[in-house]
């Protein structure tokens, strides 16, 4: 059996959904589909060009001879209501630097594995070696959707990761997912800042992601923090509407820590905690937020409970609009 197949059955062994192998070369293509990003979004180069070092992955490791490239469906974990509309769901079920992850210790597995057939290997947890969507597309995993996420036979509920290696190996997959259908536009018609405003294009710096899971100063717009809505920290908006991830969420399983967390996701909680809770029940896993920003968690809890009652309200109000007085009469 050729090395490759070894590394995909033992991945497979391991519980991992998908392993692919590519090489450096197949990287290339994603500086082109950047520039095209950049040049469609305000201020592109500044949020973007950063990433044009994941394309060319020989020039920081000239000794790469392939990428190995997984993939692991989260879409299987009970999610706390506390959380639900609150947080990303990728956030909530985030393996990396999570030592209890079950997702992070198959990850650990395989490489050691790597190790062990005498393959030179460097990966990193956060930000990645390399443009992870892009690797797994390359590697015939699955497909990029319009609203730029990856999508398996699991929908987009995926986390992919990738080692740099030193051995000279491709193995690609194939899948049979249908493209998006002709003409949808569900993921872009419901963006609430429209930072999703065509196919494949995303601008970083009104996605409500980006505003709320970071270090990034409040925007100071009124609107956009109205349409950050209940969103505290990520946003899955596009992923939750698109008819391809139809049924494919599963409450199948508890994810280590998470439903114990549950109660001190919700906003008002986290308005009544003090910065050193903060920092030792949120700060861990939410590690976009630094310790020098969690007055950040404040403001996004507030401005989610400030939308919430602003709704409420607007429903009061609609009520009052169909009682049983006329309208006009005094
Ligand atoms: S994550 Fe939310 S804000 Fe960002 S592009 Fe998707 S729907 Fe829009
Ligand atoms: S909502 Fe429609 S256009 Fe958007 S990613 Fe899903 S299938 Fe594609």
């Amino acid at each position: 059996m050729s090395i490759e197949k070894d590394i995909q059955q033992k991945a497979e062994a391991l519980g991992i959904d998908k392993c692919g192998i590519i090489r450096p070369e197949a990287m290339l293509g994603y500086e082109e589909r950047l520039w095209e990003r950049i040049r469609k979004i305000p201020r592109g180069e500044s949020y973007y060009a950063n990433f044009t070092r994941f394309a060319d992955i020989k020039r920081i490791y000239p000794w790469a001879r392939s990428i190995v490239v997984v993939v692991l469906n989260y879409g299987h974990y009970r999610i706390p209501e506390s959380a639900q509309g609150r947080y990303g769901k990728s956030y909530l079920t985030d393996s990396r630097f999570n030592p209890d992850s079950p997702e992070r210790k198959k990850i650990f597995a395989l490489e050691k594995y790597l190790h062990e057939l005498g393959i030179r290997t460097e990966t990193s947890e956060h930000p990645g070696l390399t443009a992870m969507r892009w690797a797994a597309r390359q590697a015939g995993l699955g497909i990029i959707r319009r609203n730029n996420f990856f999508y398996t036979q699991k929908g987009s509920w995926s986390r992919v990761t990738a080692w740099i290696t030193d051995k000279e190996m491709e193995l690609k997959g194939d899948h049979s997912l249908p493209e998006c259908p002709a003409g949808c536009d569900r993921c872009i018609a419901a963006c609430p800042t429209k930072s999703l405003s065509s196919p494949y294009t995303m601008n970083m710096g009104t996605c409500v992601s980006r505003l709320t899971a970071s270090n990034d100063p409040p925007s100071g717009d009124c609107e956009i923090n109205r349409q950050l809505g209940g969103w505290i920290y990520g946003c899955d908006v596009c992923q939750d509407v698109c008819p391809m991830n139809r049924g494919k969420w599963t409450d199948d399983d508890d994810f280590p820590g998470l439903m114990e967390l549950g109660e001190s996701l919700a906003p008002e909680k986290i308005l009544a905690m003090d910065y050193e809770k903060i920092a030792r029940k949120l700060m861990p896993k939410f590690f976009y937020i630094d310790k020098e920003h969690l007055w950040k968690w404040k403001l996004n809890a507030i401005n989610a409970i400030l939308n919430d009652s602003a709704n409420i309200h607007k429903e009061r109000i609609s009520a009052m609009l169909t009682d049983e007085y006329e309208r006009g009469e005094t």
